[in-house]
């Protein structure tokens, strides 16, 4: 997608999660699986009911795959060991860090989800991006968008929207 059009859409998107906002306040307490759980068995059983849930209804919403990512991302915390730069890194940055992910067993983490739920790493990393946005933008939760679309322009929301925070970390009035 050009500059041009992505800007475009941007600005669509953000009329749209402002009307989606107004006409579905619910949205963001969806009723789902417990995220409560903090062992690799019992995280890996969530991973295997969510991968149910995600095949069974052809349109989730994404706070279903808010909360996949949440727990993606914990059962991957379990696997991931931290670099000599990141020991001290408050925030979550040091998951996305390649001198980390080369002394961490993430091989493992993809193959132990893999087995319940089989996708791509690729995959697997863009959830837990969506968990990320969802967690740091209130608004994210009220993207009408699919899956398959937000795949195809993580990279340009996560930019557009670290600079637009005011827009999307706005509460619900
Ligand atoms: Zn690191």
């Amino acid at each position: 997608m050009k500059v041009d059009s992505f800007v475009d859409f941007y600005e669509d998107l953000k009329l749209k999660v402002d009307e989606e906002l107004k006409n579905n306040i619910s949205n963001s307490t969806a009723a789902v699986e417990n995220t409560d759980c903090t062992s690799k068995k019992s995280l890996l059983e969530a991973v295997k009911s969510y991968s149910n849930i995600l095949n069974s209804h052809a349109r989730t919403g994404i706070v279903h795959y808010i909360r996949f990512g949440e727990i993606l991302l914990k059962l991957k915390l379990l696997y991931w060991r931290r670099c000599e730069d990141c020991k001290n890194e408050e925030s979550l940055e040091y998951i996305s860090c390649k001198r980390c992910s080369q002394i961490s067993d993430s091989k493992d983490f993809f193959d132990d989800v893999y087995k319940v739920y089989p996708y791509k790493s690729s995959y697997i990393n863009f959830i837990i991006r969506i968990y990320r946005l969802g967690h740091q933008y209130h608004k994210f939760k009220y993207i009408p968008l699919s899956v398959s679309v937000i795949i195809h322009h993580i990279g340009n929301l996560e930019k557009k929207m670290a600079n637009d925070k005011d827009f999307w970390c706005l509460n619900v009035r």
